[in-house]
């Protein structure tokens, strides 16, 4: 299997090549399908597995509706992790109309994050305490937002910690396990 078989947009499948992704990774080949359905999914894989793609994928794909507010959500525990995340974002992304990116991360001055995240936004790639400073000033709109990643890379284990299990019992529904 390879990503032609994803059924992804002309664009996507070129930007993929163009990045050097030729063949996908394990967890992308379990992911990108089920994340395309529209499926939960309790996922766990090592940094290097290629899972910040395989995440990305199902919400560059939800994100290219048409809609005035973010319509996926990030979330990452670092800055250093978001830029990179952002950066892959912006490579796969290349060529799509209107599918800006903001990075609500702390570390960084406040004032330019607010006014990008005027600008239509579609994806919103944020560390929880910045993004929670900003949802407290009511300057965020997340009412659109359709598609939420939890990203927990500090995580290196090859199962899914009871921690983790508890949190994901709250906020996912029904989801799709896959570990690798
Ligand atoms: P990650 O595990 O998401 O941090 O990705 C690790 C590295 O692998 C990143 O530099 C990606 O650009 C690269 N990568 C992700 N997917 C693929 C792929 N299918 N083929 C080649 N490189 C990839």
């Amino acid at each position: 299997i390879d990503f032609e078989h994803c059924s992804l947009p002309e664009v996507l499948n070129h930007n993929l090549k163009k990045s050097g992704y030729e063949v996908p990774t394990p967890i992308q080949m379990q992911m990108i399908p089920v994340g395309l359905l529209g499926r939960d999914i309790l996922a766990s894989a090592d940094t290097g597995s290629g899972k910040t793609a395989a995440f990305l994928l199902p919400v560059i794909m939800r994100a290219l509706f048409e809609s005035k507010t973010p319509s996926a959500l990030i979330l990452t525990p670092t800055r250093e992790l978001a830029i990179q995340i952002e950066r892959q974002a912006k490579e796969l992304m290349s060529g799509l109309p209107r599918m800006k990116t903001v990075l609500l991360v702390g570390g960084l001055p406040l004032p330019p994050q607010l006014y990008r995240l005027q600008q239509h936004v579609k994806v919103i790639i944020a560390t929880p305490g910045r993004l929670l400073d900003i949802i407290k000033q009511s300057s965020v709109e997340l009412c659109g937002v359709k598609i939420v990643v939890v990203d927990e890379t500090i995580l290196v284990s090859a199962t899914i910690p009871t921690s983790i299990e508890q949190l994901a019992s709250q906020l996912l529904h029904n989801p799709v396990r896959i570990i690798t």
